[in-house]
């Protein structure tokens, strides 16, 4: 990789935290599931969805798509939100099963930018989940950003508080290596960063692998 400001970060943060080992799902499948269950809660309760799915033995697309909608709820009760993340589960298998008769390795062959766009346009499915899918359960190269992702970068000055997802995928995608490995590690570095040390309130800058990058005045804040 070049020197550019976006892989001193990667080095700093992989020397620090080592690889992250993302992302926890056997199968395809079951990181597709992760990804809409995980929404907005932390992947503890996900955990506990997903062994629910597992000991029902419905995690392939077909045998969930079977699952009736109340049965479903309750197998994904655990990761919060279950009616709205139901409906979510639903209009995805429908579209998995409808346009690619359930077949993952066919569907992942679709180019990455067709894919992307048809994701978009299931219910409930955004450009997170969307990227989620793709890197993480079908190793294509295209960079998942999140609020972790936007706080750092905004912090540090790397783009403006009033970037919006793409403009923020962009940037990263522009000065990187188009790599599945390195898009699939940042990401799982970036969270754990986020997580540890750059908290919404009180971030943690003094112990931070980031430190030396960081601005004059220290971090920036929205205007
Ligand atoms: S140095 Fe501070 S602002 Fe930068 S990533 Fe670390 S905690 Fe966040």
């Amino acid at each position: 990789m070049a020197d550019s400001p976006l892989t001193k970060v990667y080095r700093r943060l992989f020397d620090a935290f080592g690889p992250q080992h993302w992302w926890p799902g056997e199968t395809p499948f079951e990181v597709i599931v992760g990804a809409v269950l995980t929404q907005n809660t932390n992947w503890q309760n996900v955990e506990r969805a997903m062994a629910n799915l597992r000991d029902a033995d419905v995690l392939d697309p077909r045998a969930l798509s079977h699952v009736p909608v109340e049965e479903l709820e309750e197998l994904i009760r655990p990761a919060g939100y279950f009616r709205v993340k139901a409906k979510r589960l639903r209009s995805l298998l429908e579209f998995i099963m409808d346009r690619y008769n359930g077949d993952l390795d066919v569907m992942f062959q679709t180019s990455l930018s067709d894919l992307r766009c048809q994701l978009l346009e299931v219910n409930g499915i955004g450009p997170e989940t969307a990227d989620s899918i793709l890197l993480y359960a079908g190793e294509l190269p295209t960079f998942v950003v999140d609020a972790y992702t936007f706080r750092v970068f905004c912090r540090h000055g790397w783009i403006g508080f009033d970037a919006d997802y793409h403009q923020l995928q962009d940037y990263i995608q522009g000065a990187l290596p188009q790599e599945v490995p390195l898009y699939n590690e940042y990401h799982a570095l970036l969270v754990r960063l986020g997580k540890d040390f750059c908290r919404k309130s009180k971030p943690k800058c003094d112990l931070c692998p980031l430190r030396a990058m960081l601005p004059k005045g220290g971090p920036l804040e929205p205007e």
